[in-house]
């Protein structure tokens, strides 16, 4: 869909309805909450919907999970938020290579490569560049 968008407009790209600040674009959007609703559903977890990021990382922090659990639910997290913010520019810059349809995948293929990344590294690696998350 062509969107007529000027750059300085304060409106958020992905729905127009609101001002986009990070609690709409990555919360709040409709946009976003289906994206999370997703999200949820591919990891079977029952995820709330949030209205500010703080919400978020202290939903996420009070979550009880294995350490290990919980690096994989950051990554997709942060994998999520990449991707809402991919579609994001897509939209504000009128770049319409990456669409709606495109973020599940690039949520599941960015996950799996910084998960790889993540792995190999810490596999291969030691010294200066052996950081632990775990
Ligand atoms: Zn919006």
């Amino acid at each position: 869909m062509e969107r007529n968008i000027a750059l300085d407009d304060e409106s958020c790209c992905l729905c127009g309805a609101s001002l986009e600040d990070m609690h709409h674009l990555f919360l709040q959007c409709n946009s976003s909450q289906l994206i999370w609703a997703k999200v949820a559903q591919w990891v079977n977890l029952n995820i709330p919907v949030w209205s500010l990021m703080d919400s978020m990382w202290a939903w996420i922090d009070g979550v009880p999970i294995q350490d290990n659990k919980r690096l994989i639910m950051m990554v997709i997290v942060y994998s999520t938020l990449w991707s809402i913010w991919r579609l994001r520019n897509s939209y504000t810059f009128r770049d319409q290579k990456f669409r709606k349809c495109h973020v599940m995948d690039n949520i599941v293929v960015n996950g799996f490569n910084w998960l790889f990344a993540r792995f190999k590294k810490k596999k291969h690696v030691t010294g200066r560049f052996g950081y632990n998350l775990l």
